[in-house]
């Protein structure tokens, strides 16, 4: 039943909006009425991106002038109904936040709102038009009758861009139309089936499209079908009937329906009609200008659902698919910011849909959350992202507990101590928190089960105790090189003096972090590394102490989350363990001991390599084996 986007066609629309470019112009202002338009999908799916965008659009122009917002359900192909797909569309439209005044499942006026129950209405509507003249039976076999539209509709189905390339040919009448009444009245009444085709009017019929401007197909309409054997309506009459009775005033929706439009603004015309104005939007496309992967598009709102996408989040990547009508600098809105911006600025055009811009979006809509005192944003946080965080940790310390060598996220049970107080989770430290999330988010992960354990992964150290064990064998491994284990320790020793002078009253990320650049600018830190760059290995000691090298927030960020008494037992700790392994790795292993300023020079002679040896086989003792 559909109709293909005709790229012929769009040659003719670009050279009369060169004639008349001041129409432009008045298609971007937004109406000074109320307007009414209509999101009219059919239950043979689930709600995906597409689908969602064109609701998004249909809803923010009804809101932007204080219209209504229809819901019709369009279940006339009833072979292809997928049972749950109507109840799970309203339930997804609210999970998305988008409301609507008239629908099935509201008593309003206009109705009824599902195709199905108006079938009487599209007979009506279509006998007038045969006792009009302007229609007429046809009794060609459904075969003939049908080749044309299911071609249509299933290249579109499967490929819309592709399809787009191919122009259609033009269809001509059947012998059907030059019957006389009385031969056509004499086979209905022997009990023939028919169908009702339009008598179109053999001429291009010029449309006016808020995307488009004007637009006229190269070949005129054929007699196109609008009533079935089977009584139901093709989308042509049903939405033609419909959005008039349903007083619809825009109708926004996809770009494939543009070269049926003036079939719907013959059959308007025939019934005496005003047409609504239509603006075509551009369909998704991939970056080779594919129809969307189902990952992509086709994912169905559980699917974004399942990865705790926040809707404000989903609704802001959406709504910028082919749409530019937001203040410069301000592509982050919410729904009613998006209300408020409202103007029909439309993309003409395939839109490429770029997915690394709903992490983004989420990232940036989680951050908004995290900052707002609205009860309703909290409770939204905690669902979007502490309980699935919570849920990760639990996770991984049931696997510890039952003994399992690795949890979610990778993490080597072993490499973990005693879970800590979750401080990470508290208010300051929520863009931590966030930024962790949004590492473990990207690329865009088809599991959605493991975003949160990795998050857990990447901050492992502000949840669990750091063992000692995993310091001496990242240290051994020479995770630290060039700075050798000497170094290290007295980096440490020196650092644990500076940082242990903060107080517990002022211990926050401002002080620490003062106090850190005044370590590593101290000339007497600067000296213990000998002749390496300070500015490459400064603070290589403090990240290996707190967080075995892991990659995290900035040190004194780190050193804030942990607290006073943590940070200052895993300097302590570390230093200990710098001492043990700087010790074993120099011959005669006592003259190593109390005597740190011979240590720097001997421990850096060492070459990194050496370190690694007998780390690699698990035992220090080994080193005294150079006695050769
Ligand atoms: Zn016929």
């Amino acid at each position: 039943m559909l109709d293909l986007y005709e790229k012929a066609s769009l040659d003719v629309y670009d050279i009369r909006k060169r004639l008349w470019p001041n129409k432009r112009q008045a298609r971007l202002q937004m109406p000074s009425k109320p307007c009414r338009t209509r999101f009219a999908p059919s239950p043979t799916g689930y709600l995906h991106l597409g689908s969602l965008r064109t609701a998004l659009f249909n809803y923010l122009f009804a809101r932007a002038t204080c219209g209504q917002f229809v819901l019709r359900i369009e279940d006339t192909d009833q072979k292809r109904l997928v049972p749950d797909a109507e109840q799970r569309l309203y339930e997804d439209l609210r999970w998305a936040g988008l409301s609507w005044d008239e629908g099935p499942d509201l008593e309003t006026s206009n109705g009824p709102y599902r195709q199905s129950e108006r079938l009487h209405i599209y007979k009506e509507h279509a006998e007038l038009l045969l006792s009009q003249g302007k229609a007429y039976k046809c009794f060609c076999p459904p075969e003939t009758s049908k080749q044309n539209e299911t071609a249509a509709s299933e290249t579109s189905e499967q490929n819309e861009t592709a399809a787009s390339e191919t122009p259609q040919p033009i269809r001509e009448p059947c012998s059907c139309r030059f019957m006389t009444p009385r031969e056509l009245d004499d086979r209905a009444r022997n009990g023939e089936q028919f169908a009702i085709r339009f008598l179109s009017a053999r001429r291009p019929v010029w449309i006016e499209d808020l995307v488009y401007g004007s637009f006229s197909c190269q070949h005129p309409s054929d007699d196109f079908i609008i009533l079935k054997r089977d009584g139901f309506p093709t989308y042509h009459l049903a939405n033609v009937v419909d959005d008039r009775l349903m007083k619809i005033t825009h109708v926004i929706r996809g770009a494939e329906w543009l070269i049926s439009t003036p079939k719907h603004v013959e059959l308007y015309n025939a019934f005496g009609w005003q047409p609504p104005q239509f603006a075509h939007i551009g369909l998704l496309v991939d970056r080779h200008r594919q129809k969307l992967s189902k990952r992509e598009n086709s994912a169905n709102m559980a699917w974004y659902q399942q990865h705790h996408i926040l809707p404000s989040a989903l609704l802001n990547f959406a709504v910028l698919l082919g749409w530019h009508g937001h203040p410069e600098g301000s592509e982050v809105m919410s729904l009613r910011e998006m209300v408020e911006n409202f103007s029909p600025k439309f993309s003409k055009g395939d839109i490429i849909v770029a997915p690394y811009k709903l992490p983004h979006f989420q990232h940036q809509h989680l951050l908004r959350l995290a900052s707002s005192k609205d009860p309703s944003d909290q409770a939204l946080f905690e669902t979007h992202l502490l309980s699935p965080v919570k849920a990760a940790i639990a996770a991984v310390q049931t696997a510890k507990d039952d003994g399992s060598p690795t949890a979610p996220g990778d993490i080597p049970t072993g490499e973990i101590g005693q879970q800590l107080p979750l401080r990470i989770l508290d208010e300051p430290f929520r863009t931590d928190l966030l930024r962790a999330v949004r590492d473990a988010w990207e690329p865009l992960s088809d599991d959605p089960s493991s975003r949160f354990p990795l998050a857990v992964s990447h901050l492992r150290y502000f949840i669990w105790e750091l063992p000692e064990t995993k310091l001496e064998a990242t240290l051994r491994e020479g995770a630290l090189a060039p700075v050798a284990p000497g170094m290290v320790r007295d980096a440490l020793a020196f650092l644990s003096v500076k940082v242990g002078a903060v107080k517990e009253s002022s211990w926050n990320g401002d002080k620490l972090s003062q106090v850190l650049k005044a370590v590593v600018a101290d000339p007497k830190y600067v000296r213990l590394f000998g002749d390496l760059d300070i500015r490459q290995v400064g603070y290589k000691p403090m990240r290996w102490a707190l967080l075995a090298m892991q990659k995290g927030p900035s040190i004194f960020h780190t050193m804030e989350m942990l607290g006073r008494e943590e940070t200052l037992k895993r300097l302590s700790v570390a230093k200990a363990v710098a001492e043990k392994v700087a010790a074993s790795m120099v011959d005669g292993a006592p003259a190593a001991d109390g005597a740190p300023a011979a240590d720097g020079a001997p421990a850096a002679d060492v070459a990194p390599a050496a370190d690694v040896a007998p780390a690699a086989d698990g035992a220090p003792a080994a080193d005294g084996a150079p006695a050769a």
